[in-house]
Protein backbone atom coordinates (compact mmCIF):
# COMPACT_ATOMS: atom_id res chain seq x y z
CA UNK A 1 0.00 0.00 0.00
CA UNK A 2 1.12 3.58 -0.85
CA UNK A 3 0.59 5.60 1.63
CA UNK A 4 0.84 9.70 0.47
CA UNK A 5 1.56 11.90 3.07
CA UNK A 6 -0.12 15.39 2.74
CA UNK A 7 2.11 18.28 2.16
CA UNK A 8 -0.36 20.68 2.06
CA UNK A 9 0.38 24.23 4.01
CA UNK A 10 3.88 22.45 5.23
CA UNK A 11 6.50 24.99 6.60
CA UNK A 12 9.98 25.18 6.39
CA UNK A 13 12.27 26.88 9.16
CA UNK A 14 15.74 28.13 8.02
CA UNK A 15 17.50 30.33 10.88
CA UNK A 16 20.73 31.54 12.04
CA UNK A 17 22.01 30.09 14.88
CA UNK A 18 24.13 32.44 17.57
CA UNK A 19 21.88 35.63 18.66
CA UNK A 20 18.85 34.13 16.92
CA UNK A 21 17.39 30.57 18.40
CA UNK A 22 20.55 31.08 21.38
CA UNK A 23 22.04 33.76 23.59
CA UNK A 24 25.07 34.71 21.51
CA UNK A 25 28.29 33.22 23.10
CA UNK A 26 30.70 36.29 22.76
CA UNK A 27 27.98 39.89 23.16
CA UNK A 28 25.30 37.88 25.68
CA UNK A 29 28.12 37.75 28.56
CA UNK A 30 26.30 34.04 29.53
CA UNK A 31 28.22 31.12 30.01
CA UNK A 32 27.80 27.03 28.31
CA UNK A 33 25.58 26.64 31.27
CA UNK A 34 23.66 29.05 30.82
CA UNK A 35 22.86 28.87 27.02
CA UNK A 36 22.56 24.97 27.87
CA UNK A 37 18.42 25.18 27.95
CA UNK A 38 18.37 26.94 24.91
CA UNK A 39 20.98 24.97 23.19
CA UNK A 40 19.20 21.71 23.97
CA UNK A 41 15.85 23.00 22.70
CA UNK A 42 17.64 24.06 19.27
CA UNK A 43 19.06 20.83 19.00
CA UNK A 44 16.00 19.17 19.32
CA UNK A 45 15.26 20.72 15.87
CA UNK A 46 18.26 19.92 14.32
CA UNK A 47 16.57 16.37 13.50
CA UNK A 48 13.67 17.42 12.10
CA UNK A 49 13.30 17.17 8.20
CA UNK A 50 11.23 20.69 8.02
CA UNK A 51 14.28 22.73 9.76
CA UNK A 52 17.89 23.90 8.68
CA UNK A 53 20.50 25.98 9.90
CA UNK A 54 22.94 28.68 7.99
CA UNK A 55 25.25 30.11 10.30
CA UNK A 56 28.99 31.84 10.43
CA UNK A 57 30.42 28.73 12.16
CA UNK A 58 32.91 26.65 10.81
CA UNK A 59 31.97 22.77 10.98
CA UNK A 60 34.09 22.01 14.13
CA UNK A 61 32.31 24.99 15.96
CA UNK A 62 29.15 23.51 15.12
CA UNK A 63 29.26 20.04 16.15
CA UNK A 64 30.87 21.62 19.45
CA UNK A 65 27.45 22.24 19.79
CA UNK A 66 26.56 19.30 20.72
CA UNK A 67 29.69 18.47 22.80
CA UNK A 68 27.62 19.40 26.46
CA UNK A 69 24.25 17.71 25.40
CA UNK A 70 23.16 13.97 25.08
CA UNK A 71 21.53 14.12 22.53
CA UNK A 72 23.54 12.36 19.00
CA UNK A 73 25.17 14.99 16.89
CA UNK A 74 23.25 14.93 13.80
CA UNK A 75 23.16 17.32 10.70
CA UNK A 76 19.89 19.56 9.58
CA UNK A 77 19.00 18.75 6.40
CA UNK A 78 19.62 22.15 5.17
CA UNK A 79 23.42 23.16 6.91
CA UNK A 80 25.31 26.67 5.32
CA UNK A 81 28.16 27.04 7.34
CA UNK A 82 30.40 30.19 7.53
CA UNK A 83 28.38 32.01 6.56
CA UNK A 84 29.11 31.08 3.55
CA UNK A 85 31.00 28.29 1.80
CA UNK A 86 29.76 25.22 2.37
CA UNK A 87 26.14 23.78 2.35
CA UNK A 88 25.87 20.46 3.53
CA UNK A 89 22.38 18.35 3.30
CA UNK A 90 21.68 15.04 5.23
CA UNK A 91 23.59 12.95 2.02
CA UNK A 92 25.05 15.81 0.04
CA UNK A 93 27.59 18.55 0.19
CA UNK A 94 27.97 21.76 -1.99
CA UNK A 95 31.75 23.30 -1.36
CA UNK A 96 32.14 26.78 -2.43
CA UNK A 97 36.04 27.77 -2.85
CA UNK A 98 38.14 28.01 0.15
CA UNK A 99 41.35 30.14 0.86
CA UNK A 100 41.15 33.26 0.07
CA UNK A 101 44.83 34.02 -0.78
CA UNK A 102 44.98 37.97 -0.17
CA UNK A 103 42.38 36.98 3.01
CA UNK A 104 45.14 34.88 4.14
CA UNK A 105 48.27 36.85 3.71
CA UNK A 106 46.87 39.50 5.15
CA UNK A 107 45.62 37.99 8.22
CA UNK A 108 49.19 36.25 8.79
CA UNK A 109 50.73 39.51 8.69
CA UNK A 110 48.05 40.69 11.02
CA UNK A 111 48.81 37.97 13.52
CA UNK A 112 52.84 38.96 13.15
CA UNK A 113 52.11 42.54 13.52
CA UNK A 114 49.83 41.67 16.89
CA UNK A 115 52.42 39.66 18.54
CA UNK A 116 52.86 36.68 16.32
CA UNK A 117 50.64 34.88 17.69
CA UNK A 118 46.79 35.47 18.36
CA UNK A 119 45.63 35.07 22.10
CA UNK A 120 43.07 32.39 21.16
CA UNK A 121 43.62 29.53 19.05
CA UNK A 122 39.75 29.15 18.55
CA UNK A 123 36.59 30.91 19.48
CA UNK A 124 35.76 27.78 22.32
CA UNK A 125 39.40 28.46 23.56
CA UNK A 126 37.63 32.44 24.06
CA UNK A 127 34.03 30.85 25.56
CA UNK A 128 36.24 28.28 28.12
CA UNK A 129 37.88 32.06 29.49
CA UNK A 130 35.36 33.67 29.56
CA UNK A 131 33.09 30.90 31.29
CA UNK A 132 36.45 31.38 33.90
CA UNK A 133 35.40 35.43 33.50
CA UNK A 134 38.30 36.23 32.10
CA UNK A 135 38.14 37.89 28.58
CA UNK A 136 41.98 39.48 27.76
CA UNK A 137 42.91 39.70 24.16
CA UNK A 138 41.46 39.54 20.55
CA UNK A 139 40.75 36.40 17.51
CA UNK A 140 41.57 36.04 14.37
CA UNK A 141 39.56 33.98 12.81
CA UNK A 142 39.96 33.13 8.49
CA UNK A 143 36.74 31.94 6.81
CA UNK A 144 36.57 30.92 3.70
CA UNK A 145 35.29 34.36 1.84
CA UNK A 146 35.82 36.15 4.68
CA UNK A 147 37.96 36.65 7.71
CA UNK A 148 36.70 37.79 11.21
CA UNK A 149 38.70 39.93 14.10
CA UNK A 150 37.13 40.58 17.60
CA UNK A 151 38.63 41.68 20.61
CA UNK A 152 37.85 41.21 24.18
CA UNK A 153 39.16 43.43 26.48
CA UNK A 154 37.92 44.33 30.41
CA UNK A 155 39.27 47.56 30.31
CA UNK A 156 37.41 50.24 28.21
CA UNK A 157 41.07 51.76 26.81
CA UNK A 158 42.69 48.75 25.96
CA UNK A 159 39.06 47.82 24.18
CA UNK A 160 39.35 51.06 22.02
CA UNK A 161 42.73 51.37 21.90
CA UNK A 162 42.77 47.55 20.01
CA UNK A 163 39.68 48.55 17.46
CA UNK A 164 41.90 52.19 16.71
CA UNK A 165 45.76 50.09 16.62
CA UNK A 166 43.25 48.07 13.82
CA UNK A 167 42.25 50.21 12.13
CA UNK A 168 45.59 51.95 11.67
CA UNK A 169 46.61 48.61 10.78
CA UNK A 170 44.00 47.75 8.24
CA UNK A 171 43.92 51.24 6.45
CA UNK A 172 46.87 51.50 4.48
CA UNK A 173 47.10 47.84 3.41
CA UNK A 174 43.14 47.74 2.21
CA UNK A 175 44.22 50.62 -0.39
CA UNK A 176 46.68 48.34 -2.35
CA UNK A 177 44.24 45.45 -2.13
CA UNK A 178 40.59 46.50 -4.00
CA UNK A 179 39.83 42.85 -3.94
CA UNK A 180 38.60 43.20 -0.14
CA UNK A 181 36.05 45.09 1.43
CA UNK A 182 35.92 46.19 5.30
CA UNK A 183 32.68 45.76 7.61
CA UNK A 184 33.23 47.25 10.91
CA UNK A 185 31.39 46.06 14.16
CA UNK A 186 31.74 47.86 17.71
CA UNK A 187 34.43 45.13 18.45
CA UNK A 188 34.42 43.15 15.40
CA UNK A 189 36.09 43.79 11.98
CA UNK A 190 34.76 41.52 9.06
CA UNK A 191 37.27 41.49 6.19
CA UNK A 192 35.17 40.13 2.84
CA UNK A 193 36.44 39.07 -0.42
CA UNK A 194 34.65 42.32 -2.79
CA UNK A 195 31.56 41.18 -3.91
CA UNK A 196 30.49 38.62 -1.47
CA UNK A 197 27.98 38.38 0.02
CA UNK A 198 27.61 36.48 3.44
CA UNK A 199 24.56 34.65 3.95
CA UNK A 200 23.62 35.62 0.16
CA UNK A 201 26.40 34.42 -2.47
CA UNK A 202 26.09 30.30 -1.23
CA UNK A 203 22.73 30.30 -2.52
CA UNK A 204 23.59 31.38 -5.88
CA UNK A 205 26.48 28.90 -6.14
CA UNK A 206 24.21 26.04 -5.61
CA UNK A 207 23.31 23.97 -8.72
CA UNK A 208 20.20 24.54 -10.38
CA UNK A 209 17.39 22.95 -9.04
CA UNK A 210 18.31 22.32 -5.89
CA UNK A 211 15.44 23.97 -3.56
CA UNK A 212 12.89 22.40 -5.48
CA UNK A 213 14.25 19.03 -4.66
CA UNK A 214 15.51 19.84 -1.04
CA UNK A 215 11.89 21.70 -0.27
CA UNK A 216 9.51 19.91 -2.43
CA UNK A 217 6.69 19.32 -0.07
CA UNK A 218 6.88 22.67 1.33
CA UNK A 219 4.57 25.77 0.74
CA UNK A 220 6.38 28.27 3.12
CA UNK A 221 9.41 29.02 4.09
CA UNK A 222 10.74 31.05 7.36
CA UNK A 223 13.80 32.64 7.82
CA UNK A 224 14.95 33.72 11.26
CA UNK A 225 18.26 35.96 11.83
CA UNK A 226 19.83 38.63 14.40
CA UNK A 227 22.29 40.67 12.48
CA UNK A 228 23.01 42.11 9.16
CA UNK A 229 24.33 39.27 7.17
CA UNK A 230 21.08 37.70 8.10
CA UNK A 231 19.21 40.36 6.55
CA UNK A 232 21.27 39.71 2.95
CA UNK A 233 19.78 36.43 3.55
CA UNK A 234 16.18 37.58 4.16
CA UNK A 235 16.44 39.83 0.72
CA UNK A 236 17.91 36.69 -0.79
CA UNK A 237 14.86 33.63 -0.01
CA UNK A 238 12.28 36.34 -0.73
CA UNK A 239 13.52 35.75 -4.81
CA UNK A 240 12.58 32.08 -4.19
CA UNK A 241 9.02 33.21 -3.29
CA UNK A 242 6.57 32.34 -5.92
CA UNK A 243 8.92 28.99 -6.73
CA UNK A 244 9.35 26.86 -4.96
CA UNK A 245 8.01 28.51 -2.24
CA UNK A 246 4.42 29.90 -1.90
CA UNK A 247 5.13 31.94 0.69
CA UNK A 248 8.21 33.23 1.95
CA UNK A 249 8.62 35.29 5.58
CA UNK A 250 11.36 36.54 7.86
CA UNK A 251 12.39 37.80 11.50
CA UNK A 252 14.41 39.08 12.89
CA UNK A 253 15.18 38.55 16.87
CA UNK A 254 15.91 40.80 19.22
CA UNK A 255 15.82 44.55 17.01
CA UNK A 256 14.30 45.37 13.18
CA UNK A 257 16.61 44.11 10.36
CA UNK A 258 16.25 45.72 6.50
CA UNK A 259 13.75 42.76 4.81
CA UNK A 260 12.72 41.18 8.08
CA UNK A 261 8.62 40.97 8.36
CA UNK A 262 8.22 41.23 11.84
CA UNK A 263 10.70 41.14 14.90
CA UNK A 264 10.64 38.93 17.87
CA UNK A 265 11.63 40.95 20.78
CA UNK A 266 14.02 37.68 22.42
CA UNK A 267 15.15 34.31 22.18
CA UNK A 268 13.16 32.89 24.21
CA UNK A 269 10.01 34.33 21.90
CA UNK A 270 11.67 33.31 18.79
CA UNK A 271 12.47 29.70 19.51
CA UNK A 272 8.77 29.50 21.08
CA UNK A 273 7.19 30.71 17.82
CA UNK A 274 9.72 27.97 15.65
CA UNK A 275 8.66 25.07 17.67
CA UNK A 276 4.86 26.18 17.46
CA UNK A 277 5.38 26.43 13.52
CA UNK A 278 7.28 23.11 13.18
CA UNK A 279 3.99 21.57 15.29
CA UNK A 280 1.52 22.80 13.23
CA UNK A 281 3.15 21.11 10.04
CA UNK A 282 0.86 18.06 8.95
CA UNK A 283 2.85 15.16 9.54
CA UNK A 284 -0.16 12.29 9.88
CA UNK A 285 -0.37 10.26 7.05
CA UNK A 286 -3.56 10.82 4.62
CA UNK A 287 -5.06 8.30 2.54
MG1 LIG B 1 23.57 35.50 14.60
Amino acid sequence: MVVKVSSAGRTFVLSDIDGTLVPHPFFSGLTNTQRAAYIERMLALFAREDFGVVTGRAEESFQRLFSDSNLKPCRPKFLGLEFAAVMLGRDEAYVTPKNFAPLNTLMRELAEATGARQDFASDEDLLTLMARGRIEGYLLEPKSRLAQVEWYFSDVRRQEAFGHFLREWLNPRLLDLPEITVQLFPTRVDLLERGFRPKWGFFERLPPGIFERLFSGYSRLVVLGDELYDSYMFRYVKTLQGGPFSRVECYSVGGPLPYADGTFATIAEALEQVEKWLQENPSSPSF
